[in-house]
């Protein structure tokens, strides 16, 4: 299968990286993207192919809807680049990195207040704390961030049990926040535990982690969860699985985490997965062959060398 890497800067620092690489590969039906972080490793990674390979070779059901409605994704940026960020996007919904390594609540309120004044009253604001918080600090900074009005807060609490647990408290105290679960969900090997406890009122599924845009929508309908769809920062190769498990969910009542090709400098196509007042429009990607997003070659080795085990393995096991 032809493969080749690409190499993205990132506007912003995100997630400790300021470069994004991932290896592009052409199958029967087109190029698709795999793209797991550099600190994950088999079996996590496994999944990743097998979105990779439906998308290469298999590609996406059919949608019902031809936009999907997205979020601006802020990340740990001052209030100044956070309120400009906003304005830019054109999008009513914001997602807020929040518990960022190195920042102290402080920073937070203020990004958090930020945003509030660059949408308005009528925008939403999601805020995402990847696990960091423990109970008892998720709940009292909830509670002060709740002022601003949240539609809900991502993954505060690192273990399903925690979540749930915030969940009992918020309610006792009072406090309007819903909780949505992200890493409890694609990485605990385990995402129905989130339900069976009671752990989260809405469900973050990302198409690579869990492999692939039909068993996102089969996994949607075990748990019964309204869900969020997002990227796991793909180039617009990534995205278009994304989008593709957005357009084809029964309902979605909430804007997806997919305007994420905003954060790049560039892209791995001439028309990237972007959004125009908000919303994407379901569409092919058309990969720009002549474009300087390609990693060098010995980027795209070290990456192809990451990937024979895994297709190895996948092939051995007999799974598609
Ligand atoms: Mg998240």
């Amino acid at each position: 299968m032809e493969s080749v890497s690409y190499s993205l800067p990132l506007r912003n620092r995100f997630r400790g990286i300021t470069v994004r690489q991932g290896l592009l590969v052409r199958g029967a039906v087109g190029w698709a993207e795999w793209s797991p972080f550099a600190e994950y490793t088999r079996p996590e990674i496994d999944f990743w192919w097998r979105a990779t390979l439906e998308a290469a070779e298999t590609g996406f059901p059919a949608p019902v809807r031809d936009r999907v409605p997205v979020n601006v994704t802020v990340p740990a940026v001052g209030p100044e680049v956070a309120h400009r960020i906003v304005v830019a996007s054109g999008c009513r919904t914001a997602k807020v990195k929040v518990a960022e390594p190195g920042q102290g609540f402080a920073d937070d309120l203020a990004r958090v207040e930020a945003v509030r004044d660059a949408l308005g009253p009528d925008g939403r604001i999601r805020v995402d704390a990847n696990g960091a918080w423990d109970v008892d600090t998720a709940l009292t900074h909830l509670a002060r961030l709740s002022r601003f009005g949240l539609e809900y807060a991502e993954q505060p609490c690192a273990g399903v049990s925690e979540l749930a647990k915030l969940r009992r408290r918020l309610a006792s105290a009072g406090i309007d926040v819903l909780i949505a679960a992200d890493e409890s969900i694609r990485r605990s090997g385990d995402p129905e535990r989130v339900v069976a406890e009671h752990a989260a009122d809405i469900a973050v599924l990302k198409v690579q982690p869990l492999g692939g845009v039909r068993r996102c929508l089969e996994l949607a309908e075990r748990l019964g969860l309204p869900v969020v769809v997002s990227s796991a920062l793909e180039s617009s190769v990534g995205l278009a699985a994304g989008v593709a498990l957005a357009a084809a969910l029964p309902e979605l009542p909430y804007a997806c985490g997919l305007n994420t090709a905003t954060m790049f400098t560039g892209d791995v196509t001439a028309s990237s997965l972007v959004a125009v007042d908000g919303e994407i429009a379901v569409r092919p990607v058309v990969v720009d062959e002549a474009g300087d997003w390609r990693a060098p070659a010995e980027v795209t080795a070290a990456w192809r060398a990451r990937l024979a085990p895994v297709m190895a393995g996948c092939a051995s096991s007999g799974r598609d």
